[in-house]
């Protein structure tokens, strides 16, 4: 028998609708150099209408890339509605990818259209030369004279869509064809593309709003320091649109941690996103001044693990971290770390510090590392996180990497997890980084994290180095903090270590050096430091051994 209910197609157009029709009272407040600009989500879709009208005019065709160069603010989200409801596709480009990546990706997604906020031209003008597949540059700008470029010639976004009108006849579309593109950070080759389709972001988006994912309603007021340009922005624009809550962007001041402060407290921010540097800077401008945000129930923190000395001084200053875990590939959001009902109140800071438990709409199983089998919920086996669902990536646009799905079509995130029996994913490092010592694993993450919190350390990073008897051994390369440059030991550090690991555990050399290989993203690139490493000396390093040794 056949359900009888409307082949309704799960579009972008629907959360366009929402926005247009309900949330005329509701405003998105965007940080500009000397001043907030303020408009309703109604607003937006009539200047959204006018864009699609100049792209149209511009010759943009369905399925066409329309790249955006920019930060949170009003214009980008514009973009992020009237491209994908045209049947074009928005291509979020990362501006911290280095140059070569950022031509590298504007080039594989065949960008058509660019669209750049003024304060990023220096950022596009060093792959200026570089970007063949480019017909038309559009500047996001308040006004006043450009940066010196060598881009060539470019158009003014308010001029183009100023002579528009604010009726556009948007097409009927697939749920099935894409609407967005956003490319990983590439810690491991080239960067490679996700294409989310219409589909996958409404469904997503409905899982967003939930109260136990990220609590967005239309009550609520969100400043979004994620940025729009990296994995879907969380998919917060597009649950902005289905539920009217407040928006408020903070454009290129999201590292100022005072800024943040001050938006937030103004505009009486009650949900705040994004990764730990962010809340860190904040934290600390918090303790200084010992002002405080009490209407701010949530801070959803994503993007790598929750120190837990940040959870428990955010804790102090009132604000209560949400833990998120997810990747590009998956939309982003995997798991969310939502308290569940029968945890006692002195177990719940262990809870929040893990990854949290799958959203609704995604199933995650660990595989064992060398066996690929299925591991046990028992909070202690690890293995790399699988997982399925409406909006994990099936593959990656020209590239079809089989690698990444298993025979039953699942996802290889390449996350190294255990699962407690409550259903919470604890993550414990990358597939690519766990070291396999006499048979058994250790987590680099969690040798990083004993030795980054000693006080002399700022930060260090741990990699599998081969040797003759265990195959890999840990190494550590440690930052010293300033104050403390040639003054801690590798002794000391691993006395410190004694009693936090076991004892097989202990790295056999710690190298001191003055600074980290990092990712275009800020990640430590182990990829680099692999790659520079000297062999490990057998004959003087301190190897406690495999599990038995
Ligand atoms: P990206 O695709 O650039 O957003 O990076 C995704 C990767 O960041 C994941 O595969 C994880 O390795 C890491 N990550 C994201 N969220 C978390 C988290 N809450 N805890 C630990 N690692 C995380």
């Amino acid at each position: 028998m056949k359900g009888l209910m409307q082949d309704y197609p799960l579009t972008l157009q629907h959360v366009l609708w929402r926005a247009q029709r309900l949330f005329d009272k509701k405003e998105i407040v965007s940080k500009r150099e000397d001043h907030l600009h303020r408009y309703s989500y109604t607003d937006m879709t009539r200047r959204a209408a006018r864009l699609a009208n100049a792209l149209q005019r511009l010759g943009a065709k369905p399925g066409d890339r329309v790249a955006t160069l920019a930060w949170n603010n009003y214009r980008h989200l514009e973009l992020y509605y009237a491209v994908p409801c045209m049947g074009a596709v928005l291509h979020t480009l990362n501006l911290r990818l280095f140059p070569d990546q950022l031509a590298y990706v504007i080039e594989d997604a065949e960008d058509k259209f660019l669209f750049v906020d003024k304060s990023l031209i220096p950022v596009l003008n060093q792959v200026a030369g570089r970007l063949p597949s480019v017909r038309k540059l559009v500047v996001l700008s308040d006004g006043g004279p450009l940066p010196e470029h060598q881009l060539g010639e470019t158009l003014d976004y308010e001029e183009l869509i100023g002579r528009e009108s604010e009726d556009f006849a948007w097409p009927t579309l697939d749920e099935w064809s894409a609407a967005a593109m956003c490319y990983t950070s590439g810690t491991t080759g080239n960067p490679k593309g996700v294409v989310y389709s219409h589909r996958s972001q409404w469904l997503h988006a409905m899982a967003v709003m939930q109260v136990d994912t990220l609590r967005l309603g239309e009550n609520e007021t969100i400043l979004p320091v994620v940025p729009m340009f990296h994995a879907n922005s969380w998919g917060l624009p597009y649950a902005c649109g289905m539920t009217g809550a407040k928006i408020i962007f903070p454009d290129r001041f999201m590292g100022d941690g005072q800024i943040i402060l001050d938006l937030a407290e103004q505009e009486g921010a009650t949900i705040l996103g994004g990764v730990p540097t962010i809340w860190i800077n904040l934290a600390g401008v918090m303790e200084k001044s010992g002002r405080r945000l009490p209407k701010v129930h949530t801070v959803i923190c994503g993007g790598s693990a929750i120190p837990r000395s940040l959870m428990e001084r955010m804790d102090r200053l009132g604000l209560r971290m949400l833990h998120a875990w997810g990747m590009t590939e998956t939309s982003p959001i995997g798991s969310v770390g939502t308290v569940r009902s029968w945890v006692p109140a002195d177990q719940e800071l262990e809870a929040r510090l893990r990854q949290g438990v799958p959203a609704a709409g995604v199933e995650i199983r660990i595989a064992d590392l060398a066996t690929g089998e299925e591991l046990p919920w028992d909070g202690v086996a690890f293995g790399e996180i699988q997982c399925r669902g409406p909006w994990i990536a099936s593959g990656y646009h020209n590239n079809a990497d089989p690698g990444r799905l298993t025979e039953d079509g699942w996802f290889k995130t390449g996350d190294v997890a255990s699962m407690t029996p409550d259903g919470y994913v604890v993550i414990v490092d990358r597939t690519k980084d766990v070291i396999k010592s006499g048979g058994e694993w250790i987590s680099s993450v969690e040798l990083e994290n004993a030795i980054m919190a000693h006080p002399k350390v700022l930060e260090a990073a741990v990699i599998g180095l081969s040797h003759s008897k265990w195959s890999e051994r840990p190494v550590a390369y440690v930052v010293a903090q300033p104050e403390f440059k040639d003054q801690v030991t590798a002794d000391e550090i691993r006395d410190f270590l004694a009693d936090k690991v076991a004892r097989w555990w202990l790295p056999d050399e710690v190298r001191f050096i003055d600074e980290l290989p990092k990712t275009s993203v800020g990640k430590f690139d182990k990829k680099v430091l692999r790659n520079q490493a000297q062999p490990i000396d057998e004959e003087v390093a301190q190897t406690a051994g495999a599990p038995a040794g």
